[in-house]
């Protein structure tokens, strides 16, 4: 064999010797030990983080699969009430410049998303954005939507025609949670991308 050289790995030893075979990376018996407990230690930590990491997974898997069977016993109302709150974001976000509807106020304070026909007389309507404008509170919830002046007001802005579509008969969907869910989603979605074109304008 080529004699060739080779630096102990012990860190605090570091000497030039030659090997007499090919794994050895130690210059005496006693470096060969501490490089032995050095790599045994390594190990150890090693298998000891893997552990941890183990059980962080673990545990994350199950409060994932907590909250996929709490959302499971969760009643569908509870999946329209998301879906519904996204969606009237939406609306309060696309009408931002937009006065009340109805009253044609631009006030301080609070506005909601009106439903021109009301959810519990209309449930199909209930996510239609010809059906939805930014209301004020006062037209809203003390006027139950001060529909005379919410009528002629709507017509002038989605047209007539939207506004027949809007009271003509629909067929009321069956919704499911995961189509309530999706729902949800895409009006986050939606909300998010009207805002970000609105900064970057
Ligand atoms: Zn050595
Ligand atoms: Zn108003």
């Amino acid at each position: 064999m080529r004699k060739v050289r080779r630096r102990c790995k012990n860190p605090d030893c570091r000497e030039w010797f030659h090997p007499a075979f090919q794994n050895q990376t130690w210059c005496s018996p006693e470096c060969g030990t501490v490089i032995a407990l050095t790599k045994r230690e390594k190990d150890r930590q090693k298998s000891i983080q893997e552990a941890e990491r183990r059980r962080k997974d673990e545990a994350q898997q199950e409060r994932r699969s907590i909250k996929v069977r709490k959302l499971a016993l969760q009643p569908l109302s509870h999946f329209h009430k998301q879906a519904q709150a996204a969606f009237n974001e939406y609306i309060r976000t696309r009408d931002a410049e937009a006065p009340c509807i109805s009253c044609g106020r631009f006030h301080e304070g609070k506005y909601d998303a009106g439903h021109y026909r009301t959810r519990g007389a209309s449930p199909a309507t209930r996510y239609d954005e010809t059906n939805c404008h930014k209301q004020c509170v006062p037209c809203n919830q003390h006027l139950s939507g001060n529909i005379e002046n919410y009528t002629p007001n709507l017509i002038k802005k989605i047209g007539q025609a939207a506004f027949d579509r809007l009271m003509g008969p629909h067929e009321l969907k069956k919704w499911t949670r995961e189509e309530l869910q999706e729902l949800a989603a895409h009006y986050r979605q939606k909300t998010k991308e009207l805002n970000k074109r609105r900064e970057a304008a």
